[in-house]
């Protein structure tokens, strides 16, 4: 339901789930998130209030510059630590707000691949086809490309990748997503409230577009997949 993404310069699990918390409006009923940290991606994910995966956190601390949160009001799937997002498969992990309408004919695809769902979400089929490009060889911006083509829907999604510290791939087709600048710093947003406190440098992703986010900024694609140039915007919401 809400979606968060950082590419800063100090630790970002606590301004993951501060960013989360300005999100709680909204509605959920389980959050998470996934950092990357010298190359390692990893996750935590609780089911209820934040606070639950705050304490989580001071157990079993979540390191890393590079990270992707997420609170989920569950349309596919109980509300489960299991069916929490981030989703994972392989490299990469995924956060998505909306709805995949198409996810079943796409998990026959998936187990003719050999890949089978451990979820009961329709949101883990995105993490589930982009692993499966990558284990034919495609990078993660072509797998994220790729999988965009397969998805029917209404859907703000947001892939964090292992072995990439300085990428976050984000996309937009039936839900807001906001890409916020800073300086030697980026964020991914489903609202420009999540991320007032980060920055007031907006740019909104339009219909369709998909953005290569790194800390030296994004490049927006369109839904043809030509590079599109989005206003930046300066809001004021008040941190
Ligand atoms: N359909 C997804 C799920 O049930 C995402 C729901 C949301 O937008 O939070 O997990």
């Amino acid at each position: 339901c809400g979606i968060i993404g950082i590419l800063g310069n100090h630790e970002v699990a606590p301004q993951l789930v501060e960013s989360l918390r300005r999100l709680e409006y909204r509605g959920y009923d389980s959050a998470g998130i996934a950092t990357v940290n010298a190359g390692r991606l990893d996750r935590r994910r609780s089911v209820g209030k934040l606070v639950n995966l705050s304490d989580l956190l001071v157990h079993e601390p979540l390191a890393g510059k590079a990270g992707i949160g997420h609170t989920r009001w569950a349309t596919h799937g109980a509300a489960t630590v299991g069916n929490a997002h981030p989703h994972r498969s392989g490299r990469t992990a995924v956060v998505h707000n909306g709805i995949i309408e198409n996810f079943r004919e796409l998990r026959e695809e998936l187990a003719a691949a050999g890949i089978l769902p451990e979820t009961q979400t329709d949101s883990e089929t995105v993490a589930l086809l982009t692993r499966m490009f990558m284990d034919r060889g495609l990078g993660p911006r072509e797998a994220a490309a790729a999988t965009l083509k397969k998805l029917e829907g209404a859907f703000a999604l947001l892939w964090l990748f292992e072995g990439e510290d300085d990428l976050m791939i984000a996309a937009r087709k039936g839900s807001p997503l906001a890409i916020g600048h800073g300086t030697g710093e980026m964020f991914v947003g489903s609202d420009a409230i999540a991320l007032a406190p980060l920055t007031d440098r907006i740019t909104y992703l339009e219909e369709g577009d998909y953005a290569f986010v790194t800390r030296a900024g994004a490049e927006i694609f369109d839904a043809e997949g030509r590079r599109a140039n989005r206003d930046e915007l300066r809001i004021d919401l008040g941190a």
